[in-house]
């Protein structure tokens, strides 16, 4: 049986975006070795539990309370916080409202 070819489209699809977005790329830092062995002993000493919630048994993600971008201290444990995924976006989107309302403010 002859097999149908499907035309390729005629238009391509045209990118209208005026900026593009820059390419999500994750921060060296937390991909970094003394980054990773801090969480380790962070998540053994304290548990897998959201410190925001309470949340037990769920990923948590180790939260600079003060950020990186504010001048917090990467790697020490007082500014570290971990927190599920849930709060850890919420503190991540208020952060930068707040950082983007201070700017524009
Ligand atoms: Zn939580």
């Amino acid at each position: 049986m002859a097999r149908l070819k499907c035309l390729s489209p005629r238009l391509s699809v045209v990118d209208t975006r005026i900026a593009r977005p820059a390419p999500k790329t994750a921060d060296p830092f937390y991909l970094s070795q003394p980054w990773r062995s801090l969480m380790t002993r962070l998540v053994e000493q304290r548990g897998r539990c959201c410190q925001s919630c309470g949340r037990e048994g769920v990923r948590v993600f180790g939260d600079h309370i003060r950020e990186l971008k504010d001048g917090g201290a990467p790697l020490d444990p007082s500014n570290i916080q971990l927190l599920c995924g849930s709060c850890h976006t919420a503190k991540t989107a208020k952060t930068r409202a707040a950082r983007t309302a201070a700017r524009y403010g």
